[in-house]
């Protein structure tokens, strides 16, 4: 589908009325900084715990795991209360009177950088699912997933932030240029970097559960990445369907002590296979089931695809662990690869009489290689599913044959 009517349905790109949006004056007394860099983990910890607009939303701080699955819950009972949580209803144009980032009801800025038009930024999630702890105990920030007979929980702390993809309401990766795409995605990778390398004192070493597993790789080949502390996890709700609660697009960046099951699964293949996930995929991957070669990463349907359109973007450099790692061709291939598979689901979700609405999840760390995860809401989740089972609608080879076509007609 040409882009043009992309932007007819999602945005008002041709419209000659001014599009809404959060005007640089609205925020610019809400700029702690303009490049994260300029901060110290401290100081944005510091921003964090001392904004009392925050302080009625904080979480409960707690974890628990699921001892059958390793699922991992915290807790925040505050976020039931938020303002703009989801209502039943989806919205049904691109217009939100309601948006709060477009009225600047917003939290401090730690990033904010142009684009072609209007600009993107990064500030602090008003109802956090993580949150500092001031004084944080030595044994505390060791132990993360330490023993917990008595099953009353565990502490977790980090922050909750977000990147609005642009300041333009409608604006997002599927109807923005693709240099706006590269910034946006460089910011995140510049957010990655700092967090992970920044917060030693603050956060566990990020490999420090990982090395006291049994048949660990060992240390030789846990070290082959930087030093790096706590876990930082990249994901996107976009539409009503796949829990995103505000319609202005954006990115999730939670950055915790605690690992996510996900970053355990990924460390734990490596262990099994000698081999990172992505590494596997490259090679097993059936060729039937790529969408399309972009240079540096590929885009493909997954044997196992659990939902009509989920998809998997791969970094073709397997050994690197994060985002940051990637040269500039490779995140250009990455995010081209990304935007790609966004305006896919874009324009195939309403011909199933669907509203366009999708997750992606950034994996990163020593078993992920770099891999982008695409969830398409085209399906609901059932009984069968929670167990386990999941039955998927439609067959990988004709959704990658669909994907092929409306993917080469971009
Ligand atoms: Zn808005």
């Amino acid at each position: 589908m040409p882009l043009n009517s992309i932007y007819d349905l999602y945005g008002n790109i041709n419209s000659m009325a001014e599009p809404q949006q959060l005007k640089l004056e609205a925020v610019e007394a809400l700029i702690n900084a303009r490049n994260v860099n300029d901060l110290s983990i401290r100081e944005i910890m510091k921003g964090i715990i001392d904004d009392e607009q925050m302080a009625v939303f904080l979480p409960d701080s707690l974890c628990q795991i699921d001892p059958r699955t390793g699922d991992v819950v915290v807790y925040n009972s505050s976020r039931a209360a938020r303002l703009h949580t989801t209502g039943t209803i989806a919205p049904i144009d691109n217009r939100d009177d309601q948006c709060p980032i477009c009225a600047a009801k917003s939290t401090g800025v730690i990033d904010l950088q142009p684009l072609s038009e209007g600009f993107t930024f990064i500030n602090k999630n008003l109802y956090p699912i993580l949150h500092p702890i001031g004084n944080l105990q030595e044994n505390a920030s060791g132990t993360p997933l330490h023993p917990d007979p008595y099953h009353h929980g565990r502490n977790s702390y980090g922050m909750h932030l977000l990147q609005w993809t642009s300041s333009i309401h409608d604006r997002d990766w599927h109807n923005m240029p693709l240099s706006d795409c590269l910034v946006c995605f460089d910011r995140l990778a510049v957010l990655e970097h700092k967090l992970l390398t920044d917060s030693e004192g603050f956060m566990p070493a990020s490999d420090r559960v990982l090395k006291k597993l049994p048949h660990s790789l060992g240390d030789a080949d846990l070290n082959s990445g930087p030093k790096t502390f706590g876990y930082v996890s990249i994901i996107k709700n976009f539409g009503h369907a796949a829990g995103a609660s505000l319609s202005h697009g954006h990115q999730q960046i939670g950055f915790s002590n605690i690992m996510p099951q996900r970053y355990f699964n990924n460390f734990s293949f490596m262990q099994r296979n000698q081999q990172t996930f992505s590494e596997y995929m490259l090679r097993e991957n059936p060729k039937s089931l790529l969408v399309r070669d972009f240079g540096q990463a590929v885009l493909i349907v997954p044997y196992f695809m659990k939902r009509p359109f989920n998809m998997l973007v791969l970094a073709k450099d397997h050994h690197k662990q994060y985002i940051h790692q990637l040269t500039a061709e490779e995140r250009h291939d990455v995010v081209q690869a990304m935007v790609a598979a966004i305006r896919a689901i874009i324009t195939i979700m309403p011909k199933m009489g669907k509203a366009p609405a999708y997750n992606i999840n950034i994996n990163n760390g020593p078993g992920a290689g770099v891999y982008l995860e695409l969830l398409a809401s085209t399906q609901l989740t059932g009984g069968f599913e929670h167990i386990g089972l999941w039955v998927c609608q439609a067959n990988p080879n004709d959704v990658a044959a669909q994907l092929r076509q409306v993917v080469n007609a971009q």
